[in-house]
């Protein structure tokens, strides 16, 4: 069934014709790139340690059109990473707007790169995504800076991460109880698209880089295929806890949390037990 739907989105007035029985995927992230050029300690992406890897176009392409066959995506964020280290930025937006008109297209950046983003780049990308950037101690002189290239300066801290401070989460014995965990979590949220797959949360992909650094064997998983399972199977999937789980505590610890500084590399600017 469709109906025709007015809305302001990223600036513009659009009437689009949306199929209003399709299902609804909240959000969705997207790593154009895993690497970065801040190196925050405890990264929870693992972008301080990750292998340098860039997106590739057609892949993202594809996989955004069989999920948007699927469902309804209210926002789809690029992030990473650096997302703005893709030199293939302006064209991944341009992508979500052709194939999902309706989603609120974000960029999550640390904003280092945006006084030398060509000017057109940086203006297509205002014209047609939110930035939304993170603040981080190192990066506070500067900050003022990138606001007034993004046009975020009257828009309060709703468009600002302020990340002063990081947190502590794994259980190394993977011992933690997965309900308990899943429950109080707050990435589960985070559903991340890749390769044809969709997983619950960065963390359950993305420390693969951490099992590699450290030569340990926490569960990544397998996520769930787009092209195999249908819109019912891939929600129900994402709505339950994951055998990652139990390699995550939330628990109130007062030695979870930590100062924002730069990383050194090691095991324990993640490990909590
Ligand atoms: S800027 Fe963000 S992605 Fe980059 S290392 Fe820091 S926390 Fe990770
Ligand atoms: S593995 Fe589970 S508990 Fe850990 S971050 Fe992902 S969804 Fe949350």
């Amino acid at each position: 069934m469709f109906k025709f739907h007015k809305y302001i989105n990223n600036k513009s007035l659009l009437t689009v014709k949306i199929n209003i029985s399709k299902l609804i995927l909240p959000s969705l992230e997207v790593h154009l790139t895993d690497h970065c050029n801040l190196n925050c300690k405890g990264c929870s992406h693992f972008s301080n340690i990750s292998d340098e890897y860039f997106l590739d176009i057609s892949e993202f392409e594809r996989d955004l059109k069989e999920l948007c066959g699927k469902f309804k995506i209210y926002r789809i964020i690029l992030l990473g990473g650096e997302p703005l280290l893709h030199p293939k930025i302006t064209e991944f937006v341009s992508i979500c707007k052709n194939i999902s008109p309706i989603s609120q297209i974000e960029i999550v950046s640390n904003g280092i790169l945006l006084p030398s983003l060509q000017k057109d780049k940086l203006d297509y990308i205002k014209n047609n995504a939110n930035i939304i950037l993170s603040k981080y101690p190192v990066t506070s002189d500067k900050f003022s800076q990138y606001l007034d290239l993004t046009d975020t300066a009257n828009m309060q801290n709703k468009l600002i991460y302020i990340r002063n401070s990081f947190r502590k989460y794994i259980n190394l014995n993977g011992n933690s109880n997965i309900k308990k965990e899943y429950s109080i979590c707050i990435m589960k949220q985070c559903t991340t698209l890749f390769n044809g797959h969709l997983y619950n949360c960065p963390f359950a992909l993305y420390v693969k880089y951490f099992n590699k650094k450290f030569n340990q064997n926490i569960t990544v998983s397998q996520g769930i295929d787009i092209y195999k399972s249908n819109p019912k199977q891939i929600l129900q999937y994402l709505n339950k806890p994951i055998e990652t789980c139990k390699y995550c505590t939330f628990e109130n610890d007062q030695n979870a949390s930590f100062a924002w500084e730069q990383s050194k590399g090691l095991m324990e600017e993640w490990v909590l037990k």
